[in-house]
Parts: C-alpha cells; sequence; structure tokens
C-alpha cells in the first residue's frame, strides 16, 4: 500500500483518491486554507500535522499550483516532493511562466511585464493594441484580466490595474499581444521518473466568462497533435517534469501558439475518466509514484460538460448510460464548479447527436454552451 500526500483538497484530490484506490495507494489531502489533512472524499479531517503527513507517506504532489511557497519548500526538503516545485511556481506566476515557454523555445504571445505606469505605456508600443492584460500571480478563470482595445481606455484601465498591483507584495501585470485565434485546444500527458512519457488526445475547449464549458477530445488531428506533443515535450524537458502536466494552447489557422501551463490534472481533461483506459488522475498517480504510463489513447468519442453553480440535474440523466455524472461533494454557490458530466459516443458525429439531445435536457440558462 503506497501513501500519497496531495497539497489542496478540492475536486482534483478527490478525484486522484478515487482513481488510485483499485491500485492501493491511499490518497490524503492538505486543505491550504484551514491548514488540516483531510480525507479527500470525506473532507473528514485526519489527526495528523503537516509535518507527520509528510513523514508517513511515499510520495507528495499538488493538486493546484496557488501554493504558499513556505509549505512547498518543507514538502520539496523531504525530497517526497514531484513534479518540482519550480514547475509549481512557473503555473503560479505568470512572469515565470513566459519566461518558462521563451527557454523552451515554444511559440507563445508576445508580452510585457507591468510594474508602473511607465511599463504600461512601453507594452502598448512592444506588444501593441488589442492587448491582453493579465495578474502575474494569483489568476484563474480568467479573474484578474483586463483588455485593452483603444488608448482611451488607458488611464481607466491603468487605475484598476494598479489597485491590484498594489494590493499584494510581488504582484505584477503581464501584458500580453491579443492572439486572433480559431479555437483553444489543450494537451494533457505525462512523464515519470523513468523518463516515459504519454500525451492524451488534443481537446478542444470552449468557455462561456471566461470559464471552461465544454471540452472534446479531438479525432483526426495527426498534425496538431504532433505540434502540441513536440511543445509538450520541450516543456516537460525544461521543467525536468514529473507528473501530470496540461498545456493550454491557441489554435490559429493549424499553428499552436501555447497560451499557458498547469502542472497538475485540469479540468480540461477530465473526459479522460471514461475516453481512455487511464485516467489523467491514475496517470497523475502513476507518474508520481514512477508507475508505468500506458493507456492514453482514445477509447471512443467523449466530451465533458462542466455544471456550474448548480446541484441537481434533471433525473432522465441518470437514464442514459451514456452520460456520466461526476459530483463533487461541494456546497452550493454561483458560478462554482459542482461537477461534470462525460458523454460518450461512437463517433465525433453521434457525439455531436447526444450534445443536442442532452441542450434539450438541460436547463439552458446554466448550460448556455450547448444552445
Ligand atoms: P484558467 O485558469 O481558467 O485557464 P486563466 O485565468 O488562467 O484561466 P487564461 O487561460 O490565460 O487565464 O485566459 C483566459 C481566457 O482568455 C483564455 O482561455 C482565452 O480565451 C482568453 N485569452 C487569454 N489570453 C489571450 C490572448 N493573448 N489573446 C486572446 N485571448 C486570450
Ligand atoms: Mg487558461
Amino acid at each position: 500500500m503506497m501513501k500519497v500526500l496531495v497539497l489542496g483538497s478540492g475536486q482534483l484530490a478527490r478525484m486522484m483518491s478515487l482513481a488510485s484506490a483499485p491500485l492501493n495507494i491511499d490518497i490524503i489531502a492538505y486543505d491550504v486554507n484551514n491548514k488540516q489533512i483531510v480525507h479527500p472524499l470525506t473532507q473528514q479531517v485526519i489527526d495528523l500535522s503537516l509535518e507527520q503527513a509528510i513523514n508517513d507517506v511515499d510520495v507528495i504532489t499538488a493538486e493546484f499550483e496557488h501554493i504558499p511557497h513556505d509549505i512547498l519548500n518543507t514538502c520539496s526538503q523531504s525530497g517526497k516532493f514531484q513534479p518540482n516545485p519550480n514547475a509549481i511556481k512557473a503555473g503560479g506566476d505568470r512572469r515565470l511562466e513566459k519566461s518558462l515557454l521563451d527557454n523552451a523555445e515554444v511559440s507563445n504571445a508576445k508580452y510585457h511585464i507591468i510594474n508602473s505606469k511607465q511599463d504600461f505605456l512601453d507594452a502598448i508600443d512592444t506588444v501593441g493594441i488589442p492587448m491582453v492584460l493579465k495578474s502575474a500571480l494569483g489568476g484563474y478563470d480568467g479573474k484578474g484580466q483586463w483588455r485593452l482595445k483603444e488608448r482611451s481606455q488607458i488611464e481607466q484601465i491603468w487605475e484598476e490595474m494598479n489597485e491590484l498591483i498594489q494590493s499584494a507584495p510581488n504582484q505584477a501585470m503581464v501584458a500580453e499581444q491579443f492572439i486572433p485565434f480559431n479555437r483553444e485546444v489543450s494537451l494533457i500527458g505525462a512523464r515519470n521518473k523513468n523518463g516515459e512519457l504519454v500525451t492524451y488526445p488534443l481537446t478542444e475547449n470552449v468557455h462561456v466568462d471566461g470559464v471552461l464549458a465544454l471540452s472534446t477530445a479531438l479525432e483526426g488531428t495527426s498534425e496538431l497533435q504532433e505540434q502540441a506533443d513536440r511543445m509538450f515535450s520541450a516543456i516537460a524537458d525544461e521543467l525536468d517534469y514529473i507528473g501530470v502536466l496540461a498545456i493550454e494552447f491557441f489554435d490559429v489557422e493549424g499553428k499552436l501558439l501555447v497560451n499557458e501551463i498547469a502542472p497538475r490534472v485540469h479540468n480540461s481533461g477530465h473526459w479522460t475518466q471514461q475516453g481512455a483506459d487511464v485516467c489523467q488522475f491514475e496517470m497523475h498517480i502513476r507518474a508520481v509514484c514512477n508507475l508505468p504510463l500506458i493507456g492514453s489513447t482514445l477509447l471512443r468519442s467523449t466530451a465533458m460538460i462542466n455544471i456550474l453553480g448548480e446541484d441537481t440535474l434533471p433525473s432522465e440523466l441518470l437514464t442514459m448510460p451514456n452520460c456520466h455524472i461526476h459530483w463533487y461533494g461541494k456546497e452550493k454557490r454561483a458560478g462554482r464548479k459542482m461537477g461534470h458530466i462525460n458523454v460518450c459516443a461512437s463517433s465525433p458525429e453521434e457525439l455531436q447527436k447526444e450534445l443536442i439531445k442532452l441542450s434539450s435536457i438541460l436547463d439552458s440558462e446554466v448550460f448556455r454552451v450547448l444552445s
């Protein structure tokens, strides 16, 4: 029986726990907010200090990148932490992330770091308008972002951004060239200590109000997949990466640019629970425990729909054998990621039909992506 400590106790740790139990791998989670060790399924507090938990387990990993650096350092000093803490830090700080992408020589949007108003004006010269402005620290689900579309917005946006910059030590903004993409795709892959590397099929992602709404595993896109796989290897090599790594891309006329990375399992990889033999959660645990990496090929056409801000679904869904409901056991809150539905079919065409069928069953206000 192996034991793994996951930093963070949300749905990603929960799904790692569900996927690891059949392998006799036991997961405990560290709730970073309450500073307690908990069971990732029940959230029941386990009577262990963080230090005791670190001693107890064989491997330590994380479900998210915004981890206080003192905790990250304590964990990495034990020699049990995977992936490399530098990968976690790069995922949590867009300045580090951008230099990582440059060092790995993968194409990404032109950028400029902003600490002062002069930097902002310089960014307008070097990056140009339209421009996307993102907070260096703490951004997720499109939060902490501005769009500069014309010069008349400069004063207003600077005032708002400056407030954010001043609100936390070491906060800054990263200005990025606006990319007129055709679509957004992501790649989930993994590497273990033995150097085995696997990637899943690319996933096409649709966001609504900056939040992921729908992910569909892509089929028959070998050229795009090769580009993505190459960039995945370059980034994983640069980070000496172990574990599951997610990369978000912009697809511009068949050419991929990296948007950002996530040093962890990722919402756009939830479809792998039904669409692959080994899901991303098991894959991550296999990778950090240095077990063989297998089973990442597509089994059947699969898509994932996020359930946002709702804790009930029409009961009819339970009668549909190709719809797999995954609740996270969280308390209902507006817009919150409460669960997801994986939908399977025998072909991409059949999958589209299933999604249309679902759109007639699900609340169109909640599942706007389907309408
Ligand atoms: P999440 O954590 O949900 O992935 P995030 O807050 O980390 O989101 P990004 O992924 O960087 O932020 O941006 C959110 C969305 O904004 C992207 O999915 C994309 O639709 C859009 N976006 C981001 N950067 C650019 C850009 N340079 N050009 C055009 N659109 C962009
Ligand atoms: Mg993103």
